[in-house]
């Protein structure tokens, strides 16, 4: 589940990483109140008023804009509210900016130059390892860095049995060319900010950018959170944090009806059962000229209501030319699965508006393609992975 940035930092701040202070509003109106209590707090003479997005790269978008007085704060949050922030994250007509984050000014202007770095902390899947990546290079985007100068972006595993030991986070300060105050508020910064990663069961923090202010403290001036959703369980303060506004409304629908769903590009809908059998299909849909329009995973229990609901799922995407029904029936039997598909059929009538292939392989398999042939339903059957396959180019191309 990703967060907004005041989220993030909320959570960062709770476990103590500093962080640059800031106060969510919905309006102008309550942008320039919370600029009135930022200063009473922190006594900041400058604003930063930023957009509340699940995307970053919101500055080069004009999503983020320095404010220098309360009418500035006014104007600057009543022309972001409202507006459709595009940067290189978000799709092509940008998303809706609902709130923004009205933060202090935290490169105090007139004084020597700030520092930013980057920062990130993730799971390494391959090594099973926890890992800090760093770099001098913050403020950038850090894809830009790797390619250009991948010298410059540094790696600290760590493992998850022992946690993070001191002479690591020393390790990162030094090669971040620091020394002194901030060289050990930089090791502060880095020990917090791992224990927040590992007690909010995140996958995912990256700080973009750190910063080192003038007078040499760290904070996290960006902060985007990936929490993971498998331990949500544990954190139901945490999944009040939700803002379903920024997710795919289909994915919602979908994981509010209990399936697995991840809307894709393409043209063909795939409803599977299992997702190791989902992969698969997916190849095989772009073997035969196609591209999965989605990921969907109905799991063991695919009886009429849940094939219907798959289906009505599937079909909200414009783009789905045809679906492809490929069912393993392991646990399942084939049967049952295709007398859920020709009731589907039955129910949704003229809704189903694409031709339905449908392959049924395992326990009954016989049984299901007889019961598919004979229901007088326009579902064409199959029995081989490559038969399937060779159908579904037929009626692409037809
Ligand atoms: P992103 O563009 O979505 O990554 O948003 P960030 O939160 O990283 O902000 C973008 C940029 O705004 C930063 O890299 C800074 O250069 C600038 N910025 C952020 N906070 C401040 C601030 O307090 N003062 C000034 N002058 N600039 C800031
Ligand atoms: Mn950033």
């Amino acid at each position: 589940m990703n967060l907004h940035e005041y989220q993030g930092k909320e959570i960062l701040s709770s476990f103590g990483v500093r962080i640059q202070r800031g106060i969510i509003a919905g309006n102008h109106k309550e942008a320039v109140d919370a600029a009135k209590q930022l200063t009473a707090e922190t006594g900041t003479k400058w604003y930063v008023v930023k957009a509340q997005i699940h995307a970053g790269g919101r500055g080069k978008g004009g999503g983020v804009k320095l404010a220098k007085n309360l009418q500035e704060v006014e104007s600057i949050s009543d022309d972001i509210i409202g507006m459709m922030l595009k940067t290189p994250q978000t799709p092509p007509q940008g998303k809706k900016v609902n709130q923004v984050l009205i933060a202090e000014d935290v490169y105090y202007p007139g004084d020597s130059e700030p520092e930013e770095y980057y920062m990130s902390v993730l799971l390494n899947r391959a090594t099973g390892k926890n890992m800090i990546m760093y770099s001098t290079e913050g403020g950038m985007d850090i894809e830009t860095v790797a390619e250009k100068t991948p010298h410059l972006i540094f790696t600290e595993e760590i493992d998850p049995t022992v946690g993070l030991l001191p002479f690591q986070a020393r390790k990162i300060a030094f090669n971040l060319g620091l020394s002194g105050a901030a060289f050990k508020d930089m090791t502060k910064f880095v020990m917090a900010l791992y224990m927040a990663y590992t007690k909010s069961d995140s996958s995912m923090f990256e700080i973009n950018p750190v910063l080192k202010t003038s007078d040499n403290k760290i904070l996290a001036v960006d902060a985007k959170v990936t929490l993971d959703d498998n331990a949500l369980f544990r954190h139901k303060d945490y999944a009040q944090l939700r803002d379903i506004r920024e997710e795919n409304p289909i994915e919602v629908e979908a994981k509010a009806a209990g399936l697995n769903y991840v809307d894709l590009d393409g043209n063909v809908g795939c409803m599977v059962n299992g997702a190791g059998l989902a992969m698969a299909t997916m190849d095989l849909i772009k073997q035969a000229g196609g591209e999965p329009a989605n990921f969907l995973d109905v799991g063991g229990t695919a009886d009429a209501q849940r094939v219907e609901t798959a289906f009505g799922i599937i079909l909200k995407d414009r783009n789905v030319k045809a679906i492809l029904v490929n069912i393993f029936g392991g646990i399942v039997r084939c049967d049952r699965v295709a007398q859920g598909i020709v009731d589907a059929y039955k129910n949704m009538g003229d809704k189903i508006t694409v031709p339905i292939i449908a392959r049924l392989q395992g326990t009954n398999a016989k049984e299901a393609k007889e019961l598919i042939d004979n229901s007088g339903m326009k579902i064409i059957s199959a029995t081989e992975f490559q038969e399937a396959a060779d159908k579904v180019q037929e009626v692409l191309t037809a």
